[in-house]
């Protein structure tokens, strides 16, 4: 399983591909992107299988835009099928999300705020974007929303959200799973290894656990899950691509 996403100028479907198969050592149930497009509308492309799989399919859809995520699964709830693969969508396909690790208190969260919601899939992840979705209903900010849902969470999580009303960013969280931002010119990137965003730059950020980022072309913003802003030295990967 891996995670990875970018937001700069050049053309985002080849990016997360070479990055996605960097990462399908960690797990390849299935695979996933979504693409903000040239009309601000995210694409989800998904696939059951390996990555040349996606990326057949990703040819056919051709999504063109200059930011998105991406992800593989390896399964932990709910079997491995293109239903259960990520990225997930809220109900009003507002939000898209890909998650990696586990959310041990998924039923309690899905019977504590979202009774009434009919979940389209049947993994531990969909309630985290069900929920902010819930939040920003009624009457959130989206990076507060965030913050509280990812508070609310029991287990591990390396995530990224991709908000439909605000391309310009993409949100990421994480908890006991690997997560690393990297710096480029005009670009940044988001990679649970850095050797799967070797191809864009060698200069990442850690991140550490219960620490939220937002991610735009310019700039990363780091915090914690209370909102204080975090300040954070970069690293060179030494690593060959
Ligand atoms: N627990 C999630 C699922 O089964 C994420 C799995 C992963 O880390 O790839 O969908």
């Amino acid at each position: 399983c891996g995670i990875v996403g970018y937001i700069g100028t050049e053309n985002v479907k080849d990016i997360l591909l070479k990055g996605l198969e960097k990462l399908e050592y960690r797990g390849y149930d299935s695979a996933g992107l979504a693409i903000v497009d040239e009309s601000d509308d995210v694409q989800v492309v998904k696939e059951k299988g390996r990555i040349a799989t996606l990326r057949a399919e990703a040819e056919e859809v051709k999504p063109v835009g200059t930011s998105g995520i991406g992800h593989t699964r390896w399964a932990t709830h709910g079997a491995p099928s293109a239903r259960n693969a990520h990225p997930h969508q809220s109900t009003n396909r507002r939000f898209t999300l890909v998650h990696n690790g586990v959310i041990e208190n998924f039923e309690s969260l899905k019977a504590d705020y979202l009774s009434d919601v009919e979940l389209e899939s049947d993994t531990d992840t969909e309630v985290v974007i069900q929920m902010i979705e819930r939040f920003v209903d009624e009457g959130e900010e989206v990076d507060i929303a965030f913050r509280r849902v990812l508070s609310l969470l029991k287990g591990s999580y390396a995530i990224a959200l991709l908000d439909g009303e605000a391309d310009d960013r993409i949100y990421v969280g994480k908890n006991k799973s690997p997560l690393l931002v990297g710096m480029a010119e005009d670009a940044n990137v988001i990679a649970s290894d850095s050797m799967a965003m070797l191809h864009i730059t060698k200069t990442f950020v850690e991140l550490m656990d219960e620490e939220v980022v937002t991610v735009t072309r310019n700039g990363i913003w780091i915090q914690d899950l209370e909102g204080h802003v975090i300040e954070r030295e970069t690293f060179t990967a030494e690593l060959d691509e």
